[in-house]
C-alpha cells in the first residue's frame, strides 16, 4: 500500500514568523507596528493605516465560538483519516478570527462557547493551531 503523503503549509515571506512561531508552541499574531493593529491572516500591509510595518504579539490563547462545521469529505486523500473533523472559526481575545480543528468533545459546541486554543505537532518542522472547548 503506498503510504500519502501529508499536505503541509508553504509560508510566503509574511507568514513565516506565524509558523516559526507555531514550530516553538506559541501563537504569535501579526500586529501593524504603526497603528498596533492585531491582523490575521498575516499579510503585508495593514488594512486599517496601509503601513507596512509589523511586529508579533503573543496572543492570549483564548476566545469564543463565531461558527463552526463538521468536514464529511476528504478534499485530499491525505485528510481522509481524520473524518469527520469539526473545524471552528474563533474569535480571539485580539479580535482577529482563526479557524482550526476542534479537539475534544464537540457535544456541546455553541456559537459563543469559551475556547482555549492549543498547539499541535504536526511532525518535528510543523505545528498547527487546535481548538478545545473550555
Ligand atoms: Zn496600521
Amino acid at each position: 500500500m503506498t503510504e500519502i503523503e501529508p499536505v503541509l503549509p508553504t509560508p510566503t515571506r509574511e507568514a513565516q514568523p506565524y509558523w516559526d512561531s507555531l514550530r516553538e508552541g506559541v501563537l504569535r499574531l501579526q500586529r501593524c507596528a504603526d497603528c498596533g493593529q492585531v491582523r490575521h491572516y498575516p499579510r503585508p500591509m495593514c488594512p486599517a493605516c496601509h503601513s507596512m510595518a509589523d511586529d508579533w504579539v503573543e496572543a492570549a490563547g483564548t476566545g469564543t465560538v463565531h461558527s463552526w462545521t463538521v468536514s464529511h469529505h476528504a478534499f485530499h486523500p491525505a485528510f481522509k483519516r481524520d473524518l469527520p473533523q469539526t473545524f471552528v472559526t474563533v474569535d480571539l481575545a485580539e479580535g482577529v478570527r482563526l479557524l482550526a480543528p476542534l479537539r475534544g468533545d464537540a457535544g456541546r459546541i455553541a456559537i459563543g462557547s469559551a475556547v482555549q486554543i492549543e498547539i499541535e505537532a504536526l511532525d518535528d518542522d510543523w505545528s498547527i493551531p487546535v481548538v478545545r472547548l473550555a
